[in-house]
């Protein structure tokens, strides 16, 4: 995204120094090869950042990925110095006709380019939905609105600026998500759950908390892998929670649900239904499980599509218990009713009892 960024700004700067005005839409000029040049050096490039693995500004890709975008304009400047800018003459040859519209003033081979780049860019866009890098597609629509002007002024820096607002907010948008999402279970982390809960301090509310039964034992036998496995399966039946609950990923095996507006009493019925759900639902396993770690000793592998039984026990606890009780000490509640459903035998839900008026 940084490399996008500077490229984006190189171009500007290019297109305003040596591309501005009228004279880049005469052929022949100086201002148009440069236009032409940019035209086609623009789209590849953002092509390649957007396709290439990234692996970091300071690795030797990194560096390399620098070295072209600075070697670029010299090369294109040693061919002028040299009288070589006749090389670029192809570049004016038409071979689409009436398909590139005359109002987009650019070459026909980087209107392919343009948009042979758009179709892959969006297809990357379902490919890699968690990268910051689906939205260059945007970006290049931009950059073609930004060319298509035919010459270096203030609505190809206008344009520019836009493309380079859209990387800016698309890498926002990808650190709130790394922030806020889970990478494991897609379900929001405890930061998103502390933000619900400081929203409803003024209304009642419940919190449970949600702890996978025998859970170490399970990893133990079956591998990380399908625990993994196991975890998503948990989570994506806890998001579906009853009730008006908001389920979140606590950390490990612990997750949270959130209950705005109820008692515990009242939610108590939804998280009974909950935890009857996830210990009726059985679970198959694909494929073989294999440890993160290489384990000391053999352990037999699951096979593939074995089946499996998990349970959860649950603690709940409201704000209306004391009313001086902040979220953290709800949570501890919850946790102490958790606690006491696992000694309880586990595969159940407790709650906090109001004391008695
Ligand atoms: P209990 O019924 O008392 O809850 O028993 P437990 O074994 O579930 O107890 P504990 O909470 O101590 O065990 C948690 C285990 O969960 C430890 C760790 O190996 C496993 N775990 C935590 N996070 C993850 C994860 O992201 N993936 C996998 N596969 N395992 C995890
Ligand atoms: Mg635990
Ligand atoms: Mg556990």
């Amino acid at each position: 995204m940084v490399l996008a960024l500077v490229t984006l700004a190189m171009v500007d700067r290019i297109l305003l120094h040596y591309a501005a005005g009228n004279a880049a839409l005469a052929a022949g000029t100086t201002e148009h090869i440069v236009y032409n040049v940019v035209a086609i050096l623009l789209p590849l490039n953002l092509m390649a950042i957007a396709l290439l693995p990234e692996r970091g500004l300071v690795t030797v890709q990194g560096i390399a990925q620098w070295a072209a975008i600075i070697v670029q304009p010299a090369i294109v400047i040693q061919l002028f110095k040299t009288g070589n800018e006749g090389v670029f003459s192809f570049l004016d040859v038409s071979f689409l006709g009436d398909l590139n519209p005359t109002w987009a003033r650019i070459p026909d081979l980087s209107a392919i380019i343009f948009v042979v780049g758009f179709l892959i860019l969006t297809a990357q866009y379902f490919w890699r939905p968690d990268s910051e890098r689906k939205n260059l597609a945007w970006v290049l629509l931009a950059c073609f609105m930004a060319l298509s002007q035919g010459y270096g002024g203030v609505e190809s820096t206008s344009y520019l600026a836009t493309a380079g607002l859209m990387i800016i907010i698309s890498v926002i948008d990808t650190s709130y998500r790394l922030a806020y999402q889970d990478a494991l279970t897609g379900l929001p982390t405890r930061r998103g759950m502390y933000d619900l809960l400081y929203q409803i301090t003024h209304i009642h509310y419940t919190v449970a908390m949600v702890d996978v039964d025998h859970f170490k034992n399970f990893n133990d036998r079956h591998g990380h892998d399908v625990g993994d496995q196991v975890l998503r399966m948990v989570a994506s039946l806890l998001a579906g929670v009853s009730g008006g609950g908001k389920a979140f990923r606590y950390g490990g095996e612990e997750f949270a649900v959130i209950f705005p507006g109820k008692q515990v009493e009242q939610a108590q019925q939804h998280l009974e239904r909950l935890r009857a759900n996830i210990a009726g639902k059985v679970f198959t396993i694909r494929g073989p499980g294999r440890p993160r770690k290489k384990p000391e000793k053999l352990k037999p592998v699951a096979k593939p599509r074995q089946t499996l039984q998990i349970t959860v026990s649950i603690g709940g606890a409201d704000n209306t218990f004391r009313p001086d009780e902040q979220p953290d000490d709800i949570i501890k509640a919850a946790d102490e009713s958790l606690y006491a459903a696992k000694q309880a035998g586990r595969n159940r839900v407790r709650i906090r009892a109001k004391p008695k008026i």
